[in-house]
């Protein structure tokens, strides 16, 4: 990690006052014990959990997001069945191909990439999952459960925050944090997550209409960033020893990289250097660990099913 983080702040010029919060070693962590519970299944069932996955079109994000869950889903030794549909297939075939997954026992998880084409509503095929199966944790019933505060599916990002911030022992037993976003799949199921019994922090949950942002976020302990916009969120609206936790992936062009565009978070790493901060990075940061989650609810989900603890 040392190392890691030298590296990262000599590339950025930046001093080492901040500390950055890397995922890489909280997935490696995580990944270790998906192995020992990949294997389990296997021993239990004769077979390892299969994941369906379902992507529509060639949006280029889409794509490489499917391709870093097949990649991680080989590296911890799970199934996966890919269904890589053209971008005019109607709601109805979609719906189809989810209705015969839903019934196959085979299948453990059914993830459909978002965002899809015009066409498809989203509400309605989310709800056409099986609860059991969805691996992505946005369907209604799991989404009511979290609210409930009972066992759930929980949405990736938002787990894969709470590992983050588990990992590197953030307090937060009565603590206040702010989350900028209030999205179905990352600030909405975060606050709950955050104030659960047990986990007992005081949230404030803002968004595009909330007035004097600043009033909450400099008075938070934690405060987690889900815009969308590079470079939204700096020091000057931050504790000096706030922890921040970067959720935004924004492609922005850039001739200089051979792919045409690079990736930005919605903070400005930078300015925190030379205060107390604690920050998650982009990239390396909270995207690493979504789709570590994701593994983590297909296990969840596939012992579930067969009425094994995860
Ligand atoms: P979203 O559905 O577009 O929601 C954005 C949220 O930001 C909304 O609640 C919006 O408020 C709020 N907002 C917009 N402008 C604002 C402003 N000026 N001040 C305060 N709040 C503002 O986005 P999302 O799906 O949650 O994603 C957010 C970012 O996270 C994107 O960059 C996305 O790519 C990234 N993301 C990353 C991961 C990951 O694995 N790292 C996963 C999911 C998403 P209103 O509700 O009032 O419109």
């Amino acid at each position: 990690m040392k190392k890691e983080l030298r590296k990262t702040f000599k590339n950025a010029n930046l001093s080492v006052d901040m500390r950055v919060l890397y995922a890489k070693e909280v997935q490696e962590s995580t990944v270790v014990e998906l192995k020992k519970e990949v294997r389990r299944f296997g021993h239990l069932f004769s077979r390892p959990p299969l994941l369906a996955l379902i992507l529509l079109g060639s949006d280029g994000a889409s794509v490489t997001y499917v391709s870093n869950k097949r990649k991680l889903g080989d590296e911890i030794g799970i199934e996966h069945r890919d269904f890589f549909l053209p971008e005019e297939t109607s709601e109805s075939e979609l719906l189809s191909l989810i209705d015969s997954l839903n019934g196959d026992d085979s299948v453990d998880g059914i993830l459909v990439q978002l965002p899809l084409p015009k066409h498809i509503s989203e509400e309605k095929v989310i709800s056409r999952i099986s609860h059991e199966k969805d691996v992505d944790g946005f369907s209604p019933y799991n989404m009511g459960l979290l609210a409930l505060g009972e066992e759930a599916l929980v949405p990736c990002t938002a787990k894969g925050i709470m590992t983050i911030l588990e990992y590197y022992k953030v307090p937060l037993s009565g603590k206040s944090v702010t989350i900028i976003g209030r999205s179905n799949i990352v600030g909405r199921p975060l606050s709950l997550l955050l104030s659960k019994k047990g986990v007992d922090a005081t949230v404030t949950l803002c968004h595009s209409k909330t007035k004097d942002l600043e009033r909450y976020t400099k008075d938070s302990d934690v405060v987690i960033v889900a815009v969308g916009r590079p470079k939204y969120f700096d020091s000057s609206m931050a504790k000096n020893d706030a922890v921040v936790i970067d959720v935004g992936i924004t492609r922005v062009s850039d001739s200089s990289r051979k792919r045409g565009y690079r990736i930005e978070g919605d903070v400005d790493f930078s300015s925190f250097e030379n205060t107390d901060a604690m920050v998650t990075p982009v990239p390396g940061g909270v995207g690493v660990m979504t789709v570590t989650s994701l593994m983590e609810n297909l296990l969840k989900a596939a012992f579930l099913r067969k009425g094994v603890e995860a």
